[in-house]
């Protein structure tokens, strides 16, 4: 029999789950699994009885962390596997400052099929629930309780999963006290979802995995782009904005030879027009596999392509590369740590 699993879920969840025991239970259990508690025979204020009872009919976390691995620069990548054998990968990321964003997947797999991008090569295995994809922040908590940060950037196309994203942000912010401000999704641009989340009244941060916008070339790195034209995703921004009033972030993942020229430089400011955005360069990394077909930008090629976005008066910021030695930086999950 697969036991329930308890972690992830909302108080009214948590309480319908746990019925007929009284709701203060279902509540004591809820702020045990805020604090990290990894078994019932914690939970002290708990009878025996109710312990051993619920230690027969349900477990706390879904899923189990397989693998763990850190890398020198503080980045700590987990592999959650659940209990249908669909795995995913979350990540612990520590900025200069010493600030701690967990990276979660909303995801096994993904569909999108960008080409520079080891998840998706792997293809989409399923959705998460919405309690798997909280569970991922658990288990983070675990290692690291002082997380200032959520971004939606692992595993997966979180607006392709609008229903369990919407409830675990829902969850997240609620249950948690987890300020939506400080939670950011990121999409590679789809339109209705990018609609969606404007109408949805989350509050939280939108982040587009621009990479280029000259449409060409972006239908062949970002196949996505053929349902999603970069003008349509233009307008869902303009729309999301325009409910919001909440900054955007674009991403741009440079590779060498590809989309470093000036016309895709002249493509972002021209899409950029309008929008209240910065720009985030990041510098693809390696992934094994991938590594004959796409290499890093040179340092030349940055400071041109950065140059000139600058120069257009555009706010750049360059995403120093973190995690690469886990394989938990940005593109790498899905793949070995070399
Ligand atoms: S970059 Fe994001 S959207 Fe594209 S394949 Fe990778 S995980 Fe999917």
């Amino acid at each position: 029999m697969i036991r329930a699993a308890l972690c992830g879920h909302s108080h009214a969840e948590l309480r319908n789950l746990l019925a007929p025991l009284p709701s203060f239970r279902a509540d004591q259990i809820f702020q045990w699994m805020l604090r990290g508690a990894e078994s019932f025979s914690v939970m002290s204020n708990l009878p025996r009885a109710v312990r051993e009872d619920l230690d027969r009919n349900f477990t706390i976390y879904a899923g189990s962390v397989e693998k763990r691995i850190s890398d020198p620069d503080g980045t700590i990548k987990i592999r959650i596997v659940f209990p249908d054998g669909a795995g995913i990968e979350s990540v612990l990321l520590v900025d200069a400052s010493g600030r701690n964003t967990a990276c979660l997947s909303t995801q096994s797999g993904c569909p999108l099929g960008c080409v520079f991008c080891k998840t998706g090569r792997l293809g989409l295995r399923r959705n998460l629930t919405a309690a798997e994809i909280v569970e991922q922040l658990f288990h983070l908590r675990l290692i690291e309780p002082d997380i200032a940060n959520i971004v939606f950037m692992g595993m997966g196309e979180p607006l392709l999963n609008f229903d369990s994203l919407r409830q675990a942000i829902e969850i997240i912010s609620h249950d948690s006290v987890f300020s939506p401000r400080r939670i950011t999704v990121s999409t590679a641009g789809i339109v209705p979802g990018i609609r969606n989340l404007g109408d949805s009244g989350l509050n939280v941060r939108l982040a587009l995995s621009l990479t280029t916008a000259e449409p060409v070339l972006r239908n062949r790195l970002m196949p996505v782009t053929a349902a999603n034209p970069v003008p349509d995703v233009k307008e869902s921004l303009l729309y999301f904005q325009h409910k919001t009033r909440r900054r955007l972030t674009l991403e741009a993942v440079l590779l060498r030879g590809i989309n470093t020229r000036i016309l895709d430089a002249q493509s972002i400011a021209e899409f950029a027009r309008g929008l209240d955005v910065v720009l985030n360069v990041i510098p693809w990394n390696p992934v094994p596999g991938l590594d004959e077909e796409f290499h890093a930008p040179s340092g030349r090629e940055i400071a041109a392509f950065t140059g000139y976005l600058k120069e257009k008066g555009l706010n750049v910021t360059r995403r120093f590369r973190r995690g690469t030695r886990v394989a938990g930086a940005c593109g790498q999950l899905g793949a070995d740590p070399t």
